[in-house]
């Protein structure tokens, strides 16, 4: 089983990074669930001395999702903010990063309550209008960090535009791509030059498993990520690579189906009377509509929409039946949650109320469940308010 360098997406998805185990010939990687290697002799070994700094299951991973992503080298992590925690220590004391405004409270929090400790500086901005980005940067900054869409309002970026002005400064364009999935978005074919996922997200994809992954390019970003994952040691064990693994070989079905299911629920939503907006790259409305077609390939299975109260937020959230009241995302079964009080509790409110993150929003993860029995659900949840 040799994996052709002309392998189509799909193929690699199942395929790259993996051969069959050469002791035993078993087509799936096993979980190589060991903290150490016996050498042959001192000073001969067979590439493998120490759990933390080397693992074959967790390889195998990280060269499987280097290759979906398009990029040379994957390092997987203990969680999605691991993973950006690892990014961040790219940069020494006096840098500047400039953000996307409305990323996920997780990031904000590390960058807002962590990393300021430590003479680094953040900038806030909308990254979909990039003559503001052109406005944040200072001869500081050092990084472009662009989540898009973002959550839960589905803001775009255009990732060609910031990667040229990213690269016009000098600065690095790192693209968390855990809302699209690299089947929707490629960021590394625009220019980007470090993807992060939570792979707790769609890449795992059946809500089992918490990861991260950092993608690089760049030969200095691949070094320096090899050494700070060993030497921070916030790794991603044996059996949570083994899960993702496992993902990836279906990322592309599952993905279609989000995306069929994300886009007939907007469609759904939109033409509902007790519905004021449907956030959703995917409708037309969407002030974004032709940049999504542009850079996506079908729109994901993440929307939100607005009913315009916390109270009727509230009576949908609590009379859904199929679809699970959760935080997270990305996983085989339909979740909803309340962004104010979930996800984005920890986000000041002015600066909620200033991303669209109304006390009647509501966020859906639709999940590859059959249309019909979530337009049901929905329906009878919407008929209560
Ligand atoms: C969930 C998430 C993260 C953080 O990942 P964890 O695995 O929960 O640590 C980062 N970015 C985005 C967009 C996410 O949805």
């Amino acid at each position: 089983m040799k994996l052709s360098s002309r392998a189509r997406f799909s193929t690699v998805c199942l395929h790259a990074g993996q051969e069959p185990d050469p002791s035993t010939g078993a087509i799936i990687t096993p979980i190589y669930q060991t903290s150490t290697y016996v050498q042959d002799a001192l000073g001969k070994h067979k590439g493998f001395e120490y759990g933390r700094t080397q693992n074959p299951t967790r390889m195998a991973l990280e060269r499987n999702i280097a290759a979906i992503e398009g990029g040379k080298a994957g390092f997987a992590f203990a969680s999605g903010m691991a993973a950006i925690g690892a990014i961040a220590t790219l940069l020494k004391a006096g840098d500047h990063v400039v953000v996307s405004d409305n990323t996920y409270g997780g990031t904000f929090r590390l960058f807002d309550k962590v990393l300021t400790r430590y003479q680094l500086s953040f900038s806030y901005v909308d990254t979909s209008k990039l003559d503001e980005v052109e406005r944040a940067i200072t001869p500081a900054t050092r990084m472009l960090f662009v989540e898009t869409p973002t959550n839960p309002i589905m803001r775009l970026t255009d990732l060609r535009a910031a990667a040229d002005l990213a690269h016009r400064h000098g600065i690095r364009l790192v693209v968390d791509n855990t809302f699209a999935s690299p089947v929707i978005q490629r960021p590394i074919e625009f220019g980007a030059d470090l993807v992060t996922h939570s792979t707790t997200k769609y890449l795992n994809g059946h809500s089992d498993s918490v990861g991260g992954i950092v993608i690089a390019v760049r030969d200095d970003d691949i070094e320096w990520l090899k050494f700070v994952q060993n030497a921070e040691g916030a790794i991603l064990g044996p059996f949570d690579s083994w899960l993702v693994l496992r993902g990836t070989k279906t990322l592309p079905i599952r993905m279609q189906q989000h995306s069929a299911n994300g886009l007939a629920l907007a469609q759904f939503l939109i033409a509902h009377p007790t519905v004021r907006h449907v956030h959703y790259p995917g409708l037309p409305s969407h002030p974004q509509h032709a940049l999504a077609e542009r850079q996506m390939r079908g729109f994901g299975g993440m929307l939100a929409f607005e009913l315009g109260s916390f109270h009727a937020a509230r009576t949908v959230l609590n009379s859904v039946r199929l679809l699970a009241l959760a935080e997270s995302l990305g996983g085989v079964e339909s979740l909803i949650s309340h962004p104010a009080t979930m996800t984005h509790a920890s986000v000041p409110a002015d600066r909620r109320a200033a991303i669209g993150i109304t006390d009647g929003l509501v966020r859906i993860s639709a999940g590859i469940e059959d249309i019909d029995d979530l337009k049901e659900d929905l329906a009878q949840a919407l008929e209560r308010v």
